[in-house]
Formats: structure tokens, sequence, C-alpha cells
């Protein structure tokens, strides 16, 4: 085998792993019936958020190859990122659970969660705590970039992942970061489907017999004023 492709099976298995322990450990964030409109929005939201994320690692590096250069995250991380919050704040106002929540990982690998109860916690604290593991991969002892004994690369490296970061992988870990979100929305969507009586998030399953998630709305995205200027 090609060792590219050898080194791509590596990252992929590496990525498996990761999240299969990361669904052994999920912390189940305590939700009930109250929650499942903001819970059924943010499951929504974050499948739109993944297939905004397709379209823009396809847009950039469509031009990176035609430019011929690496484009870093920190040149266009906030105008992607921008385009995701837009596709996530329009479900938001189309879906039946409007609550914002919303979370972060700095560069010391301290996740800060920005939620409006506990059930929210848990879906944020599930997306973060990739971002937390793959940035304390970062800084392990043995992390690739740290045999480098360029102090022009090791450095910055040391200071900021960011700085080391191109902006295709950024939004790779971020589309990661949503389908664990949808994988653990769903979940939870699933454990109340039987218990809560509301047709905005749930529909009875063609046996009639129990219930199901409803089917995400489809907003038209085209329809909204958009700032998102990645083209
Ligand atoms: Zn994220």
């Amino acid at each position: 085998m090609k060792p590219t492709i050898m080194k791509s099976l590596r990252i992929l298995a590496g990525t498996v792993f990761a999240l299969i322990t990361m669904t052994a450990h999920a912390q189940q964030g305590s939700c009930n019936c109250n929650d499942a409109r903001d819970l059924f929005t943010r499951y929504c939201a974050s499948q739109s958020a993944v297939s905004e994320w397709n379209s823009l690692i396809s847009r950039l590096r469509s031009k990176e190859h035609y430019d011929g250069k690496v484009i870093q995250a920190l040149d266009m991380k906030d105008q992607v990122a921008q385009c995701v919050d837009e596709v996530i704040s329009i479900h938001r106002q189309e879906g039946p659970g409007s609550r914002k929540s919303g979370g972060a990982t700095d560069r010391n690998c301290e996740v800060t969660i920005d939620a409006p109860n506990a059930c929210m916690r848990g879906v944020i604290a599930h997306h973060e705590s990739w971002h937390k593991m793959m940035c304390e991969a970062h800084y392990k002892p043995d992390a690739p970039w740290r045999t480098s004994n360029n102090p022009f690369t090791y450095l910055p490296a040391l200071i900021n992942r960011m700085s080391q970061q191109s902006i295709v992988d950024y939004m790779l870990e971020e589309r990661t970061g949503y389908m664990l979100e949808t994988n653990y929305t769903r979940d939870r969507l699933e454990e109340l489907a039987s218990q809560c009586n509301d047709t905005r998030v749930f529909k009875p399953t063609k046996s009639g017999r129990s219930f199901t998630i409803q089917d995400c709305p489809r907003p038209d995205f085209a329809n909204y004023d958009r700032k998102c200027s990645v083209k």
C-alpha cells in the first residue's frame, strides 16, 4: 500500500477508536420532556451543520488546489464558523426549540459551556469533549509536531494549536464534533419518544405502536440574508 493510504487508514482507525471510546463514556445529560424541543432543534441543526461543513470543505479544498497552497486555519476560521453559526441560528428560528447553547475549548484544552440547563449542557459537553481530546492529543509529549527541531515551527505550535492547523483540518475536526452531536441528541430523543406527548418532536411509527423522532424541518437557507461569504 502507498504510504499516504497507510497514513489515512491510521488516522481513520484512530478516529474510529476515539468515537467508540467517547460513545462508551458518553455522559447522559439528564433530559426530560421539557427539553425535547431544544434537543430536536439541536439534532436537526447539527445535521445541517455537517452538510454545511461538507460544502465548505469541498469549496476550500478546490481553492487550495487551484491556488496550489494550504490555507491556514487562522486565516479563515472566523469566516467558515460564521457560515455554520448562521445555519444553526436559522434552525433555531424555524424549529420548535429556540434556546441558544454553545461551547468552546481553548488553547489550554479547557472547556467552557453556555447552556440553559443540564440536558443541553450534556449536548455541548459531548461535542466539546471531542475538541478537548484532540487538543490534549496535540499537547501530548509524543505529538508529531514536537519532534520538529525547528524552533520556528515548534514555538508557535506550543503557543497556539491553530497556528499549525490548516483550515481543512479545522473543518474536519468540527464536522466530527457535529456528527457526534447528531448521534448524542438522537439517542436522548429516542429515550424520550415513548414518554413525551409532543407532536412537534415525535410522531407515531408506521405500526402505530410506538413513537419516533419527527422529520427535521428543511429551511431554505437562500431565503435568509446570509453573511456567509465563503465561495
Ligand atoms: Zn466544535
